[in-house]
């Protein structure tokens, strides 16, 4: 566990069920991620990790089980009062506008907040010449910066990312998944990570789990879980109950 996770929870899940139109997805997933932290939440295509993100955000209701966001439980808060608490989630496609320019994201004025530009262009320097540009002209790295910065300069608690990797070259992750790495340990935000890619979600993440058919199948931390890939793969393929590889010291 870092240093950074043992200052306190930002997200804690209690025995989480989720899923659509009544039917179970998830099914008692319980995982923390603590300040400063970067958790990666892995598995296979289909285990759950979307609906995991789309329930902490607030648009899929659980069926069972609690989010918690430092401490409070968020049953009936809407997704954004959740966003105004301090919860900021990039999607699996990035959410961004093909029409506008990268400078005009920085100026939406989503839920009325305020949009801190500079911290962006900080964290993603490469940004910052492209402000005129429409964004359907950008790359998809860029763009990818841009989902990402723009959820920065919304100064999150919580960042929930949904596949950074999606259609991006390898090389391209590498360098963008540092930069969130830092973004946590500067300003003590938890950053929950959904990864296809495991190696690369593990060399950022401080900590990882498993998702395997809706359930926590493996979860340690990213060291113990780099040094066991047999572990992870099994659970990935759910061929296994895979036990904790090593679970954090209760805090
Ligand atoms: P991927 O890596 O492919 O994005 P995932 O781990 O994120 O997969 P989810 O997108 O959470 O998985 O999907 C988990 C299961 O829920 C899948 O069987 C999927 O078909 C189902 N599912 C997802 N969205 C809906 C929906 N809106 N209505 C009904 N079922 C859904």
């Amino acid at each position: 566990m870092s240093d950074t996770a043992a200052k306190g929870g930002v997200l804690e899940l209690d025995g989480l069920t989720s899923g659509y139109n009544g039917s179970a997805v998830l099914r008692d997933v319980s995982l923390t991620v603590g300040e400063g932290e970067v958790v990666a939440l892995l598995g296979a295509n289909g285990a759950g990790k979307t609906t995991t993100l789309l329930t902490i955000a607030g648009v899929v209701r659980p069926m069972g089980g609690r989010v918690l966001y430092a401490g409070d439980d968020l049953a009936g808060t809407s997704p954004d009062a959740r966003a105004r608490k301090g919860l900021a989630h990039v999607p699996e496609g990035r959410g961004v506008f093909f029409s506008l320019t990268v400078a005009e994201h920085f100026r939406l004025k989503a839920r009325g907040e305020r949009l801190d530009a500079a911290a962006a262009y900080r964290y993603f320097p490469a940004l910052e010449p492209l402000t005129s540009r429409r964004v359907g002209l950008l790359s998809g790295g860029e763009q990818q910066m841009l989902a990402v910065g723009r959820a920065l300069a919304r100064q999150p608690k919580l960042l929930l990312i949904d596949e950074l990797s999606l259609g991006l070259a390898p090389i391209i992750v590498e360098r963008l998944l540092p930069v969130v790495r830092a973004y946590a340990h500067d300003s003590g935000c938890g950053v929950l990570l959904v990864e296809q890619h495991v190696d690369l979600a593990l060399t950022v993440a401080d900590r990882g789990y498993v998702l395997s058919h809706g359930e926590i199948a493996a979860s340690g931390d990213s060291q113990a879980l780099r040094a066991n890939p047999e572990l992870v793969e099994s659970s990935y393929l759910g061929k296994q109950s895979a036990p904790a590889a090593q679970e954090p010291a209760p805090e």
